[in-house]
């Protein structure tokens, strides 16, 4: 078969320069799947459609058919690359220079899943075939958008097929300053709200006929931003509260507006939930509204991501071996729960999962990229676990 090199800078560079800005494939699974069957895997290529969502191809391959059950979950979609012209190459081009590879998706997360594949093609030509368990691929075209017809769904697939997983490896980047040096073994959980104040319009001459939203709404934040939620606790950071926007749209500076807004963005730790943050604010707003009889407060909430943790166990301890093992470091990677959400998030209910991956530096922006060493060095620390996984020494 043609185009087939497992080199995982040379694949990396053919899965960039497929334009897979979600809900788009651009080819980047059919590069995935060639790659995966050349070497025995049995690839099910999955298109979920769902009337609340835009139609999107995932994939689940496997090798193996009984054994312990190792998956490797990914995302071949990347979000938009911004300005084109603020790059320092065409976003997908997949340039090198020096020891840099440039481009949407090189960090998150492609190169990733290239690594992943090129340490499995290591590991098949070593053990061959019959290496005693199953190793999966769960990749989907849609984590950076809605996530409906994604991972959600490949894993009721799975369910639907009786694959049952053992352990998940995600391959984010989680890495900070050398490969392997953390990794993320929960995330926290993110919860919109968004208030509407009503009050009493009026003319701003004559406050007391009218009774203004915005003191209220402001009243409101001030109270629910005076203290902190929580501390922090040993894996996880203090639950965080943000208020990204606070709107009137009101042009005229005489006239009390009727309604106010804002929204509030909440990333919590395990020591919420989303239903005991929905209590904790209307319990705040009851202080503020529940005797005032001319302005009123409603809010619906969006939950984002539950909060989760997989504390330490059989993976971790693999994962930390296998890159003492490979990086000849001696000290433990950090076990993070910080940063946005993942797909770790919906897996997690099906295996215990833990992410690993290349180093967390410039994701989502203008000349993403990844240094070419770091490829190798996370290849060789996937193909370690994969043998601490499996080969019994
Ligand atoms: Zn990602």
């Amino acid at each position: 078969m043609d185009n087939i090199d497992f080199n995982s800078t040379k694949l990396t560079q053919a899965l960039v320069k497929c334009k897979s800005v979600t809900p788009v494939d651009g080819g980047a699974l059919e590069i995935v799947e060639k790659h995966l069957s050349s070497i025995g895997f049995k690839c099910t290529p999955l298109l979920f459609t769902d009337p609340n969502s835009y139609d999107v191809k995932n994939l689940f391959a496997s090798i193996g058919s009984s054994g312990r059950h190792l998956a490797f979950a990914g995302h071949t979609d990347v979000v938009p690359a911004g300005n084109e012209e603020s790059w320092r190459f065409p976003p997908f081009s997949a340039t090198i220079e020096g020891d840099k590879l440039y481009g949407r998706g090189t960090e998150d997360m492609k190169s990733n899943i290239a690594c992943f594949m090129s340490a499995t093609n290591k590991f098949i030509d070593k053990y061959s075939k019959d290496f005693g368990g199953i190793i999966s691929f769960i990749i989907t075209g849609d984590e950076e958008g809605q996530a409906i017809n994604g991972t959600p769904k490949i894993m009721e697939w799975t369910k639907e097929q009786n694959i049952s997983i053992d352990h998940c490896i995600v391959g984010e980047p989680t890495s900070d300053k050398s490969i392997g040096d953390k990794i993320k073994i929960g995330r926290r959980g993110s919860i919109n709200f968004f208030l509407t104040v009503k009050g009493i319009q009026g003319h701003t001459a004559n406050g007391h006929r009218a009774e203004n939203p915005v003191h209220h709404l402001s009243k409101l934040l001030t109270n629910i931003l005076a203290e902190p939620l929580d501390n922090g606790n040993e894996y996880f950071l203090p639950t965080s509260i943000q208020v990204p926007t606070f709107d009137v749209g009101n042009s005229a500076h005489n006239v009390i507006p009727e309604l106010a807004r804002a929204t509030i963005n909440i990333r919590f730790n395990d020591e919420h939930t989303a239903e005991s943050l929905i209590d904790w604010l209307r319990k705040k707003i009851d202080e503020v509204f529940s005797k005032e009889k001319n302005a009123s407060c409603h809010f619906t909430e969006e939950i984002s991501a539950r909060s989760f943790i997989n504390k330490e166990g059989e993976l971790t301890d693999i994962i930390t071996k296998s890159i003492s093992d490979s990086t000849g470091r001696n000290e433990k990677p950090e076990l993070a729960t910080d940063g946005g959400t993942s797909d770790a998030r919906f897996i997690k209910n099906y295996c215990e999962t833990t992410e690993l991956g290349i180093r967390n530096q410039t994701l989502h922006q203008i000349d993403e990229f990844v240094y070419i060493k770091d490829l190798e060095e996370l290849e060789k620390i996937y193909l370690k676990i994969l043998e601490n996984y499996f080969i019994k020494n």
